[in-house]
């Protein structure tokens, strides 16, 4: 009960139920509600479930240790990378969770990522579904997060699994494209090994359509799942481009990111405002240039993590807004690159995007002096060693199964740009649909709940607490050790108490108010608690009061 503030003890019993006078017809129901953190998390995690299992462990006659290992379970069931996704998931659950509006989020990425941490400190296995091996053999085509989300789910399911993938290591753009001192290699290594462990056949250096046909593998497969990201860098269209000294943000990350030392000079300009810009241009910054990042909208429309923007900022990298790039100048005799010509913009009506569209300013370019200019503009798959499996314009188109044609299935980024944990949540949505079609079972469907705003929550009868902050390298100390991860997460003290903010929206917390306020008594304690499970209600001693339902704080009783 740490989490509410403190009631007053039970009052003595009032005559109540059968025989005492009927205040309503009313009668309190027990409805578990959605909560805003489990609908926005792509990856579709129980969110709630997980942190009210550590937070509400002593109740359920759990110790820590067990508690956390059940959490990473539940986690791990749609996630098999929390240590990953603890460090770069943009965690869009806490732009939605119900706290904000009392004291902030609670901090559920900080949360995650201690969880994830824990996992691997502790060597904690995945562990199988189904233990009967099943013949259908698969073969996912890409090891990022998508093509090893879908193999984790199948091999868990007895699946035979065989990933094939093109570069020397698995993990796609976690790691040829996010910078290390954001996920250190090791740790994407270790949730990756969790995953070959269970059975699942990893073949790296093996691009399909170039080192081995897509007929091959559709005589080895009965079905394919095609994750194959968006690797190309788009091209920014303008005179001066083609040659040296200019790059796509994707291939300077791809390159720093596999050891390289790629020679930039000392200046540098990234256009773009996304995540591949921003990291580009804190990775150039990190080989000792001045960066100033070129993007034609203002701060409010970039779409680049809001926190990763600011860390550029403090690491002293420049921003121009509203400037889009008309040319690159290159030196006459030489042909190196001199300058960036830029040309001002302003807002104009909003675009498809909803964003404001940005307006050339007519006569107003200028050049920025650089050494290299970055093109990080935007991504697409390279989509033609395997285009015969059914891609259309470049892209794979699915169904909302994520089904392509006849034994062909897809996800991630080569059907649509977005993040490792909508890839996540596309990879076991392929498998769930893959097995449910092998063994002839019905899809499965999501259980639909009532939603719960923070409105529908007593917010004022929960303690105020302050949010939990992770320890972060001070700018200095982040460029003079380039490849340390700058994030050091939370401790243990904090994680302990950080798991005490959730509210458990919509979902008994036993928080014992019910019980206290029914003077009929029809609240009893059930004998095995835990989260969502700690009374049952003797309906027929309810005179219909709805006291239990207006002090509930969490929205978990109400009246029908
Ligand atoms: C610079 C950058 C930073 C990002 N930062 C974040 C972030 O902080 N948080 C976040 O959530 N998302 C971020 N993203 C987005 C995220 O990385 C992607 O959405 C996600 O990785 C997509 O997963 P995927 O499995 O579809 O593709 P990828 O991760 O791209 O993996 C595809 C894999 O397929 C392989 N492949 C391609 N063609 C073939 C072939 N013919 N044969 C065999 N293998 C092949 C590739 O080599 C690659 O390993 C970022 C993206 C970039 C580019």
């Amino acid at each position: 009960m740490g989490l509410l503030k403190s009631v007053a003890k039970k009052p003595p019993l009032r005559m109540g139920g059968s025989g005492a006078t009927q205040v309503s017809s009313l009668r309190p129901v027990q409805v578990e509600k959605l909560a805003p953190c489990l609908e926005s998390c792509p990856s579709g995690t129980d969110v709630r479930g997980w942190i009210t299992t550590i937070a509400q462990r002593e109740k359920a006659g759990l110790s820590e240790e067990q508690a956390l290992e059940k959490a990473w379970r539940m986690i791990v069931d749609k996630n098999p990378f929390p240590a990953v996704m603890g460090r770069v998931c943009p965690h869009p659950c806490e732009a939605r969770c119900n706290r904000t509006e009392k004291d902030g989020a609670v901090a559920i990425n900080s949360l995650e990522r201690f969880v994830g941490d824990w996992g691997l400190e502790k060597g904690l296995a995945l562990e199988r579904l189904e233990t009967d091996p099943k013949p259908e053999s698969v073969g996912v085509i890409g090891a990022g997060p998508a093509g090893l989300s879908c193999a984790y789910q199948l091999a868990r399911r007895g699946y035979p699994v065989t990933v094939y993938e093109a570069f020397p290591a698995a993990g796609g753009m976690l790691r040829y494209g996010i910078p290390r001192y954001r996920l250190p290699g090791d740790v994407l290594d270790a949730e990756v090994r969790r995953i070959t462990d269970l059975g699942v056949e990893l073949k790296l250096g093996t691009a399909v359509g170039r080192d081995v046909s897509i007929e091959e593998l559709r005589s080895r497969h009965r079905v394919l799942f095609v994750g194959i990201g968006a690797h190309r860098g788009k091209r920014m269209g303008v005179p001066g481009e083609e040659g040296e000294g200019v790059l796509t943000g994707t291939e300077f990350l791809n390159r720093a990111n596999s050891g390289e030392r790629v020679e930039v000079g000392p200046c540098v300009a990234v256009v773009g405002g996304g995540d591949t810009a921003i990291d580009a241009a804190r990775v150039a910054r990190r080989l000792g240039a001045e960066v100033s990042i070129v993007y034609r909208r203002t701060r409010a429309e970039m779409p680049a993590i809001a926190s990763e923007v600011e860390q550029a900022l403090e690491e002293g990298i420049q921003v121009t807004f509203l400037a889009a790039p008309v040319a690159v100048r290159r030196e006459e005799g030489d042909g190196k690159v001199a300058a960036l010509v830029v040309r001002r913009m302003e807002l104009g009506e909003p675009d498809s995007s909803g964003r404001r569209r940005p307006v050339p300013v007519p006569g107003s370019e200028y050049e920025i002096p650089v050494s290299t200019v970055i093109a990080a503009i935007s991504q697409e798959p390279e989509v033609e060693p395997v285009a015969a499996l059914g891609a259309t314009d470049g892209w794979f188109a699915a169904d909302g199964g994520g089904k392509v044609a006849d034994g062909v299935w897809a996800g991630g980024d080569d059907l649509e740009l977005g993040l490792a944990t909508i890839a996540i949540y596309q990879g076991r949505r392929a498998a769930e649909m893959i097995h449910a079609s092998f063994r002839g079972l019905a899809p499965p469907q999501p259980v639909e709940r009532p939603k719960i705003p923070a409105a529908r929550l007593k917010l004022e009868a929960y303690e105020a607490k302050e949010r939990a902050e992770r320890a972060v390298l001070a700018p200095g100390e982040r460029l003079a050790l380039p490849d340390a991860e700058i994030d050091h997460g939370i401790t243990r003290e904090q994680f302990l108490a950080e798991v005490g903010r959730c509210l458990s929206c919509g979902f008994c917390f036993d928080c014992e108010k019910c019980w206290m306020y029914c003077q009929a008594s029809c609240f009893k304690k059930v004998e095995d608690p835990g989260p969502g499970h700690y009374f049952k209600i003797k309906l027929e001693l309810c005179d219909g009061c709805k006291k239990c339902a207006e002090e509930c704080p969490c929205g978990y009783v109400e009246m029908a």
